[in-house]
């Protein structure tokens, strides 16, 4: 296995609404600025402990103000307190679970004799075979502060962000962490990044482990363990010695993109449930679905392993979002 994955890039964004600060004087191996669509960031000092955070709106920077203003967007004071919770655990949110190509396809929609179910259904608002580039965002609430760790940030990631950050309160995004250089992945660019070796590393007072995996022949990607969440978006076969980084897991993320067969480069569902019987997590949610997997289908099939091999899985679906202890 070589040491170091060439495509497995990460990048810790800097604090937009600063002032211009003066030159990294210990740049986060040689990581410097972003420009997403909707932000300007400038470069700043930065330390893989502790980076100053990125702003989407660069009059709220501070922890402070994200807690006070995603108060302010809930009404009265039961939402007040339910927010407040909310705010002091840790959280995991989807903000995409689909393909590269995203559910419904063009091509599904605009077919000039077939129709599509599942994109038929994808196109209504709302409905949960509607998916985007796979991408999580992790709120870890810490004594510290909270950051937030988004993984991915894909060629959809603009109307993900546009759907679910107003939707949950967030207007910040602390570090972004890229499992591999597809597009899908890495979409939005112009980002500066360094580049991960597979040695764990830390990103705001959290410890990230890489979980290195195959995508597709001699191509690596990175999957990343977060306390005993383990998430592994983009897969086609797991390396003997990454399985000891999945031991007594809690939460499974798992890539399965089809429900018939593997891709290429993508578990499909029956490798998937092959990998979580051998993983044995308490819990597994998959990830990555094209649009021949049907949500509520494909969860019903699923809710009878429960049944007959006591197996805790489902599909996650855009917008879910879990509390996990981290
Ligand atoms: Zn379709
Ligand atoms: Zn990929």
């Amino acid at each position: 296995m070589p040491r170091f994955a060439a495509s497995a890039i990460a990048g810790v964004l800097m604090r937009a609404h600063a002032p211009l600060m003066p030159p990294p004087s210990r740049a986060f191996a040689g990581l410097a600025a972003a420009r997403l669509p909707f932000l300007h960031a400038r470069a700043a000092a930065a330390s893989p402990y502790s980076s100053p955070r990125l702003c989407l709106l660069p009059w709220l920077g501070s922890s402070r103000s994200f807690c006070s203003v995603a108060r302010a967007s809930l009404d009265g004071a039961a939402a007040d307190s339910a927010a407040e919770e909310r705010l002091q655990e840790s959280e995991l949110i989807f903000l995409g679970t689909g393909t590269s190509e995203g559910i419904p396809r063009v091509s599904c929609l605009t077919h000039p004799t077939k129709s599509c179910p599942i994109c038929t259904k994808a196109a209504e608002p709302g409905n949960r075979n509607r998916r985007r580039n796979t991408c999580i965002l992790l709120r870890h609430a810490a004594p510290s502060g909270t950051a937030n760790i988004l993984v991915d940030a894909g060629k959809f990631f603009y109307h993900s962000a546009l759907q679910w950050f107003p939707a949950f309160g967030l207007r910040a995004i602390d570090a972004v962490i890229i499992t591999h250089s597809h597009a899908d992945a890495i979409g939005v660019s112009a980002l500066q990044f360094n580049i991960i070796n597979e040695e764990p590393f830390m990103v705001h007072n959290l410890e990230v482990i890489p979980l290195p995996v195959w995508h597709g022949k001699g191509y690596r990607s990175l999957g990343f363990r977060f306390g005993d969440i383990c998430y592994i978006s983009d897969v086609s076969d797991i390396p003997e010695e990454t399985y000891k980084l999945l031991e007594n897991c809690e939460l499974l993320i798992l890539d399965a993109l089809r429900p018939d067969r593997s891709s290429s480069t993508h578990f499909g569902l029956p490798r998937a449930l092959e990998e979580v019987r051998k993983i044995k997590p308490k819990k597994t949610l998959f990830t990555g679905m094209m649009h021949l997997m049907d949500h509520e289908k494909v969860n019903d099939d699923l809710a009878k392993l429960m049944e007959t091999e006591g197996l805790n899985i489902q599909l996650s679906y855009d917008g879910l979002r879990i509390p996990v202890r981290l």
